[in-house]
């Protein structure tokens, strides 16, 4: 269907209530929208024509084994909108609203395609990008169609913008998923930087240590560690060995 004859029926919907709605979304076959979102679109369409447009236009894909909550790309210029059956049917109208708005910005933002051209990790980019449509739906799209726009599991959930970008960049209209993706890799790269080593073999072999001799079952107790690493045990037996090995 082009998004001109779209259009033409949604007025004639407006304006003529008795066609039916039921119509534009048989023409989706095996991809239509569950019955949860089809009643959203019904309420969308005389409301809200971009977001009851949106939805009209993508092919709906239950329960992908990668997508446990919800979803979209773009393949052969049609897009996908996965959802998970549990996680959309647990919500009232304003949390499965917030995440049709989120799953659109995604889209509109270009937010797969900017990814892949600047080749950037797909994962840290989602999550910058998850961060900055949550918010700006929270603080200015606030409500679609009459609905109050909630996240899934309250404004709390996590994913809002960081707070160490939001302080840098001051303006919130200055706010780029590319800029936000920089801040939260050098986070991250840092964060890495200061984790504790794991011990080499050499912190390791400290007096007292039960250590196992050779390749058989034979143990012995560290009495003493050379400055070369090498060590001086005493022998003891396997039982004794099991004693005084505590579990990790
Ligand atoms: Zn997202």
């Amino acid at each position: 269907m082009s998004l001109k004859s779209l259009f033409e029926r949604m007025n004639e919907r407006v304006q003529d209530p008795s066609v039916e709605i039921g119509n534009l979304l048989l023409e989706q076959e095996e991809t239509r929208p569950p019955e949860k979102l089809r009643a959203m679109i019904q309420h969308l369409i005389p409301r809200d024509a971009l977001f009851a447009t949106f939805l009209l236009k993508c092919r709906f894909i239950k329960n992908h084994p990668d997508v446990q909550t919800a979803g979209v790309n773009i393949q052969n210029g049609k897009i996908n909108f996965y959802y998970n059956e549990a996680f959309i049917s647990k919500f009232p109208p304003e949390v499965l609203m917030f995440i049709i708005a989120h799953e659109f910005y995604h889209i509109a933002r270009l937010h797969l395609d900017r990814a892949a051209r600047r080749k950037l990790r797909n994962d840290l980019y989602n999550v910058a990008g998850d961060m900055i449509i949550n918010e700006n739906i929270l603080s200015e799209l606030k409500s679609v169609a009459g609905l109050a726009l909630k996240m899934p599991g309250g404004e709390d959930a996590g994913l809002r913008i960081d707070k160490g970008y939001a302080k840098k960049v001051k303006d919130s209209k200055l706010w780029t998923t590319e800029g936000l993706y920089k801040h939260l890799e050098k986070d991250q790269k840092k964060k890495q930087k200061g984790q504790p080593k794991p011990p080499s073999k050499k912190d390791l072999m400290v007096q007292g240590r039960v250590v196992r001799i050779g390749d058989d079952d034979k143990y012995g107790v560290i009495e003493k560690v050379n400055k070369d690493g090498t060590y001086k045990t005493k022998p003891i037996s396997k039982a004794e060995a099991k004693k005084r090995v505590k579990p990790a």
